[in-house]
């Protein structure tokens, strides 16, 4: 942030009296803008056995695949972003929700809380931020096209829980991906 949202004036990062990090802090009213970590709210779409999964239309990470699920807007639960998101991504109504993943992902600020559910009638299309939608079973998963490390630690965890018929709820965390030596 450059700009205070409270009169306009420029901000700067130091740490308040009183607090032990930095935050961005108005030079001229004084105004202390704190920015929090970000909820990304998905679904792991199933039906005959199969995840639906969408290939993006937008960046990043255009054309690779991932399981719909987006930024949670004010005003809303979870589960209705999670059903929400996997309609604008996938045209798919989501059925019986249940909380299956929360990845805490801190180098990047962001949580991810996934539920599973089935899909209405089996039904699904592209919206305007994928390219297509398709169903896959595991044997074909294009695991080397898919767009986010949390897409590919969902799947594997999903296809290792279904092989038991039982999906215990976890909280994971995704650390960053180390360069390789
Ligand atoms: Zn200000």
């Amino acid at each position: 942030m450059n700009f205070c949202t409270t009169c306009g004036a420029e901000v700067a990062l130091q740490i308040p009296e009183g607090d032990d990090r930095k935050r961005y802090v108005c030079l001229s009213c004084q105004s202390i803008h704190y920015t929090s970590p970000r909820v990304i709210v998905g679904c792991l779409p199933i039906h005959e056995g199969k995840v639906l999964l969408c290939r993006r239309a937008i960046e990043p990470r255009r054309n690779y695949w991932t399981l719909p699920a987006g930024f949670m807007e004010n005003g809303e639960t979870s589960q209705q972003g999670a059903a929400r998101e996997t309609w604008e991504e996938a045209e798919a109504k989501a059925t019986e929700l249940e909380l299956y993943r929360i990845y805490d992902i801190p180098h990047i600020s962001q949580v991810y809380m996934f539920y599973r559910c089935g899909i209405e009638q089996g039904a699904f299309g592209a919206g305007p931020e994928s390219l297509e939608s398709a169903l896959f079973e595991e044997r074909d998963i294009p695991w080397d096209e898919l767009a986010f490390p949390v897409v590919s630690r969902s799947l594997k965890e999903y296809f290792s829980d279904a092989t038991q018929g039982r999906f215990p709820v976890r909280v994971a965390a995704i650390e960053r991906r180390r360069k390789p030596s």
